[in-house]
């Protein structure tokens, strides 16, 4: 805003979404600062889906519980979302391989049947991270070119 520069062409507004503990702050301070907080902090509101063109729905690979309610996220989004909005199911903390909870085929099985875009990631070691982020604003590049 108020940038006389033209180094960016598009700005699109992404929101991520899950239940809460899943890594969706870290997965964005990783993103835009590189950095890795350990303490949680939580976000609540539905304002936020206003104008959204993409969406990362973040689960933790190692609570199934928050993966269980990946459709829950998937119809609040849905009702208040774009209905062409991009969405990446994303399964987070991969690094915690050991204690995984959700098989990597159910997850990307189900991501298919709902049309998603699917990724693991993990913020605590940049796995996928750059790439999960990217890959959507891909998808939604391609929608609106
Ligand atoms: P949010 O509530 O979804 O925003 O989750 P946070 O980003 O606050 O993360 C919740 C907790 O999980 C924090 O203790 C983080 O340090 C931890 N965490 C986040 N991402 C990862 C990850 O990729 N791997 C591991 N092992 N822990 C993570």
């Amino acid at each position: 805003m108020g940038s006389s520069d033209d180094s960016y062409n598009f700005v699109f507004k992404v929101v991520l979404i899950g239940e809460s503990g899943v890594g969706k702050s870290n997965l964005l301070s990783r993103f835009t600062k590189n950095e890795f907080n350990h303490d949680s902090r939580t976000t609540i509101g539905v304002e936020y889906y206003r104008g959204a063109v993409g969406a990362l729905l973040v689960y933790d690979i190692s609570k199934h519980l928050t993966y269980e309610s990946a459709e829950r996220w998937l119809k609040e989004l849905y009702d208040h979302a774009d209905p062409h909005i991009v969405v990446m199911l994303v399964g987070n903390k991969s690094d915690l391989d050991s204690h995984r909870t959700v098989p990597t085929e159910e997850a990307r099985d189900f991501a298919e049947k709902r049309d998603l875009m699917y990724m693991e990631t993990s913020a605590l070691d940049s796995t996928n991270v750059e790439s999960a982020f990217n890959e959507v604003l891909k998808g939604i590049h391609k929608k609106v070119a």
